[in-house]
């Protein structure tokens, strides 16, 4: 009997036996996938922008800020920066700009039409565009300012396993390269195709497999295509009063196969675990078949666990078509809270007590005092009372209480549990916290906090309109080491910035975003006015490298979420041995000796 008898794939169904598997009906093709912005991030309807009266706003309905005024930012943004922003000042986007002509010859164009409709094959040239880029800003720089280069010859949309598994076998055989695409929100080049790649480039949009293929309430378990967005995930799941509980900032427009392919992390983790606690099994497409198991099991001591290799595998291994995810009951209860501390370092050692003497809430934020000026100035314009109030507030912070505006921080928290979990969590927290001489600031500034993240990430686009250049990496490190990790890169950012005399001063700014027994997430924001500089994103680049190596040295991880890519590949010698590095290769070169996949993450560019 070959092996192929003996597998017993029908198996991998869902093993509940009481009734209490449910089947959701497919969903059509989301609406709103098609309402994305090509050329930055986010939705169609919903920008930033000036406003007659010259103030910052948010235009559209979809956010708790849109349409409102912010009068606050722009003077913020020229105090911090030290430049006199003008907003009539405009470095006018150019997108798009050049594409370079599709490569794909007659015999794969039919080859494809084959077995994919018309309508699922698409070598329009901004739609190739997208889907040769992720987030990062040098990409974005380059589709509005300059030329992102190489990009995909045809993007294909399957619908089914064994479409995608057509599609391995046609690229095989035509000579191509299979790059897969979940929502394209990657901040790591992982999207960017190599110039001189000369096979046809075949992007693989996941977009129409994304179907939650069966909810198994018995024992908590769902299986969900690959393609699913983020948000569609959450309110699906809803309606059968369940929830994955994965929500990475990008919850909005990522994917499930995107989350596996760079080893996502979602701000809950502390209650529901990272992707990689998430996920019980995966069924991947690869060069040489599918990569699938007969049964998903709670917990295998069975050899070598092969799934493990997917995470974080950047597209270069295979394309994920659906996976396992382990789901939770809605909680019966959702709070928001927030602290203020009178520094950094107070709301630091808050969290490190809060691992070591409670279980953390669902998520804990602690922003540094520049990012909580930030949120200030994000604040909308408030007349009568609320002014009133908002000026009660800050005198009792800084006169009673005598915290110094510019050195308090925030922490932010969202509790999710039964009602008594969630009643103790509060207390336990706000114990340690008025210990560590912190002040209770409300659930609305929390939940402020939170909703402000899905607005915030609109806002780099916006400021590149205006010669401002931004964009976040991210590391975890110890807790013995955060502290001073957190004081270096400051440090050696803003000294690279001034021995380059660019225009007035940066913006570096840190928070803490994930906790562990063992340390911490620390996400930074970096940015700069690049007015009068040919190559913004060149020097962003050197910075951010400067940086990397300061994360590096300082003790932190060359990333805790975001991932390699082909923007931190250059780093990997530094953190693992040459025979770590080799058998990476030589596992790629096993499994995928044609360089099928050939995204070229990491350092994985075995042509
Ligand atoms: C504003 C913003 C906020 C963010 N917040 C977070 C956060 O909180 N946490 C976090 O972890 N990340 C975050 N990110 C980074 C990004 O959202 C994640 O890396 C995400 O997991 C990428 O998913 P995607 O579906 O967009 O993948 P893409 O960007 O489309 O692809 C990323 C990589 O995965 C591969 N890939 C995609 N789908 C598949 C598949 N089905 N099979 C195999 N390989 C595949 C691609 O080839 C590529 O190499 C953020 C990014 C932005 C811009």
């Amino acid at each position: 009997m070959s092996s192929s008898e003996t597998f017993q794939k029908a198996a991998r169904r869902a093993p509940a036996s009481d009734g209490s598997l449910i089947i959701p009906e497919p969903q059509p093709a989301p609406p709103e996938r098609e309402a994305e912005s090509l050329d930055v991030w986010g939705f169609r309807d919903t920008h930033f922008d000036v406003s007659e009266n010259g103030h910052v706003i948010i235009r559209g309905n979809r956010y708790e800020l849109s349409g409102k005024e912010l009068p606050r930012f722009l003077p913020w943004v020229r105090e911090v920066l030290e430049v006199n922003l003008d907003p009539r000042e405009i470095h006018a986007p150019r997108y798009p700009t050049a594409i370079a002509e599709p490569t794909l010859s007659s015999e794969l164009n039919d080859a494809l039409r084959g077995f994919l409709s018309t309508g699922q094959i698409d070598t329009n040239g901004e739609t190739r565009m997208r889907h040769g880029h992720g987030h990062t800003q040098e990409e974005m720089y380059a589709i509005k300012y300059t030329q992102l280069g190489r990009v995909p010859d045809v993007v294909v949309y399957p619908e089914s396993e064994e479409q995608v598994a057509k599609l391995v076998e046609t690229a095989k055989a035509h000579n191509a390269t299979l790059v897969p695409y979940g929502g394209g929100t990657n901040v790591t080049d992982a999207l960017r195709c190599f110039p001189n790649e000369r096979r046809s480039i075949i992007s693989v949009d996941m977009r129409r497999m994304n179907r939650i293929l069966w909810i198994d309430r018995q024992n908590m378990l769902a299986c969900i295509q690959a393609g699913a967005v983020g948000r569609h995930i959450m309110a699906e799941l809803r309606k059968y009063g369940v929830t994955m509980g994965h929500e990475p900032d990008s919850v909005e427009f990522s994917t499930l196969g995107g989350w596996i392919a760079t080893n996502a992390s979602g701000m809950k983790k502390n209650k529901y675990g990272n992707i990689e606690d998430l996920v019980l099994d995966v069924n991947v497409a690869t060069a040489a078949g599918t990569l699938e198991r007969s049964s998903c099991s709670p917990r295998e001591s069975v050899g070598m666990d092969l799934r493990r290799l997917i995470f974080g595998s950047e597209g270069t291994l295979g394309i994920v078509t659906s996976a396992i995810v382990k789901i939770f009951p809605l909680p019966e209860a959702q709070e928001y809270g927030s602290v203020l501390f009178p520094s950094f370092e107070a709301g630091f050692k808050f969290m490190y007590e809060l691992t070591r003497e409670a279980t953390p809430p669902a998520s804990v934020r602690l922003v540094d005092n520049l990012q909580f000026q930030f949120g200030l100035a994000l604040k909308p314009k408030s007349g009568g009372l609320g002014k009133l109030k908002s000026r009660i507030e800050r005198f009792f912070v800084t006169r009673v209480k005598g915290f110094q505006p510019d050195k308090m921080v925030a922490c932010t928290l969202v509790f999710e549990g039964t009602r008594e979990e969630v009643q103790e969590q509060q207390k336990a927290v706000y114990r340690i916290a008025i210990r560590h001489g912190g002040m209770k600031a409300g659930s609305e500034n929390g939940r402020r906090g939170y909703q402000l993240t899905y607005s915030i990430a609109y806002i780099r686009d916006f400021l590149m309109n205006y010669y401002i250049i931004a964009e976040s990496f991210e590391t975890s490190v110890s807790w013995s080491d955060a502290l001073a990790l957190c004081d270096n890169v400051k440090r050696r950012l803003q000294k690279e910035y001034s021995d380059r005399n660019l225009p007035g001063k940066p913006f570096v700014t840190a928070r803490v975003t994930q906790v562990y027994r063992t340390g911490v997430c620390i996400y930074f924001y970096f940015g700069f006015y690049y007015k009068g500089i040919s190559n913004p994103q060149e020097i962003y680049l050197e910075l951010e490298n400067a940086a990397r190596d300061e994360i590096l040295n300082s003790g932190g991880s060359l990333s805790h979420h975001h991932g390699v890519g082909k923007l931190r590949r250059a780093f990997l010698p530094r953190i693992m041995s040459p025979t770590a590095l080799q058998w990476k290769r030589d596992l790629k070169k096993t499994l995928d000796p044609g360089n099928l996949f050939g995204a070229g993450n990491q350092d994985l560019d075995i042509r």
